[in-house]
């Protein structure tokens, strides 16, 4: 087997490119991480799942320790202050906090942990020996308290966003400062008042800008160049913008990243989320409230929803969505009962679909194929199957795998879906009508349609109501069922 070339989209160039690594024996990504001060909303879930993916399609290209994933932790920054103050705690209790259910929402989602996860307060250090580095080059000053980065003095300024200087200023929303030597100017570090966090600097006491934060953390875990820098499309400017100018007139080097790698908008239900509109929605109510389609949605669905659209198309988040991969979720557990994980290989043309700039969209779709050519009685389902279990494995559903059910435990699926449907409650025995419910598909699969009626009106007398209905998929018959109150 020839392994495709994987080629990825670079904002810097746009254009698709053959990603050829610095160092293939050590792969380096950075992707802008959370700012730790609310939970994070379904918005902020994309590009944590889809550098995920990325991540693993590298990890599987290039061996599991030749790739070396760093997603930041802001956990200085304006809105934390304000937002501390406003509910009465302190700024380290809020920071805590939030990052542990932003590490476990997006564990949920199936989210491998990036190999470092560097907090912006463990690296002022670094941030300062950049400044420091940039003022003996010219290319920032300090003035008042603050540190300045001298836009006029990077001559190709704006290279990644292309946006005329007009538009820049509008687009950074530019205070005008009578500390400043031009208007785009951008501010390294800030002085702090006494009832603000603050660190000691050859500028006095004071805290660093958002975008200094991520050339120190890139710099200190990645080098002064590495391979790809992700985030989503909001960050071009002027925050990849500004990395760049940092990192690049401090290291003296033509570029911070080769590759700039931006994921596309989300909106909810046709509109774009706000809080005003009353669609915001965050990860951790999509999986542990109702707030989304009057109920909660497991890890996998959410993720699989996400993948089916490509990264760099903009993607309408709605129910609909989230019942289709739902619907897929459970064909694909049916399919795959009692695959076994080990020996597991994707297929080529998934990994070619996913060498494609990362299309998902394409692999889901050929994982489809796999699982139609699982049924098909020419084919020879056990290798189908493997190569199932391979694709799922890199598009990261690693828990859905190991929850498959047992070849002869064919009741294990059919128990799990009377339990989702309230089954406990009404006082139903889930072994024996799992039990019964098999048996009656086995009867219906063999034509013994008096034996199917009568367990069907057992299952009747015990509360359970079946429907049977055609597979949209296999074009086989399934039955579902619902509990009677
Ligand atoms: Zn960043």
């Amino acid at each position: 087997m020839t392994t495709p070339q994987l080629r990825l989209y670079n904002t810097l160039t746009r254009s698709k490119e053959v990603f050829v690594p610095i160092d293939e024996k050590n792969v380096r990504m950075y992707v802008c991480g959370p700012t730790v001060y609310d939970f994070a909303h379904i918005g902020n879930a994309r590009p944590v799942i889809v550098f995920d993916v990325l991540y693993r399609l590298l990890r599987h290209l290039y061996g599991k320790d030749h790739v070396k994933y760093v997603r930041n932790i802001t956990d200085v920054d304006d809105k934390i202050n304000a937002r501390a103050a406003e509910r009465g705690i302190s700024i380290r209790d809020l920071t805590e906090g939030t990052n542990r259910i932003f590490q476990e929402d997006v564990k949920a989602l199936g989210c491998l942990e990036p190999d470092v996860q560097p907090r912006a307060t463990e690296h002022i250090a670094e941030m300062i020996a950049i400044m420091q580095k940039l003022i003996e080059a010219g290319h920032a000053y300090a003035a008042e308290g603050h540190v300045l980065f001298a836009v006029p003095s990077m001559a190709d300024y704006g290279r990644l966003s292309r946006r005329p200087l007009d538009e820049m200023i509008a687009g950074a929303r530019v205070e005008v400062a009578p500390y400043k030597r031009s208007d785009m100017d951008f501010v390294l570090w800030k002085p702090s008042r006494d009832n603000e966090p603050g660190w000691d600097s050859p500028w006095g006491r004071g805290r660093p800008g958002w975008h200094i934060e991520c050339s120190a953390m890139s710099w200190k875990h990645l080098g002064e160049t590495f391979d790809i820098h992700g985030g989503g499309i909001d960050l071009v400017f002027p925050h990849h913008e500004n990395e760049i100018a940092q990192s690049r007139c401090a290291f003296g080097h033509d570029v911070m990243a080769n590759v700039w790698m931006h994921n596309g908008f989300l909106q909810v239900e046709g509109e774009k989320m706000s809080k005003s509109l009353g669609n915001f929605v965050t990860i951790n109510e999509l999986l542990h409230t109702d707030k989304f389609g009057g109920r909660s949605w497991p890890g996998e669905v959410l993720r699989l929803a996400m993948l089916k659209t490509h990264y760099r198309q903009p993607i309408d988040w709605t129910v609909k969505a989230l019942e289709e991969a739902e619907k897929t979720i459970k064909e694909w557990r049916r399919l795959l009962r009692g695959a076994s994980r080990s020996n597991a290989k994707p297929s080529e043309n998934f990994i070619a679909a996913l060498s494609d700039d990362l299309n998902t969209h394409a692999a889901v779709t050929e994982i489809h194929k796999l699982a139609v050519a699982s049924k098909s009685p020419s084919g020879e389902p056990y290798d189908r199957q493997t190569e199932m279990v391979g694709c799922l494995e890199i598009i990261g559903f690693d828990e859905f795998l190991k929850e498959l059910p047992d070849q002869d435990d064919v009741t294990s699926d059919i128990r799990k879906s009377i339990s989702e449907v309230g089954a406990p409650k009404a006082g139903i025995d889930l072994k024996k009508a799992g039990q019964l419910i098999t048996a009656r598909l086995e009867a219906r699969k063999a034509k013994n349609f008096a034996e199917s009626d009568r367990i069907r009106d057992d299952l009747l007398a015990m509360g359970i109501q079946l429907k049977d209905a055609k597979d949209p998929v296999t074009g086989e018959l399934t039955t579902t069922w619902e509990v009677k109150r």
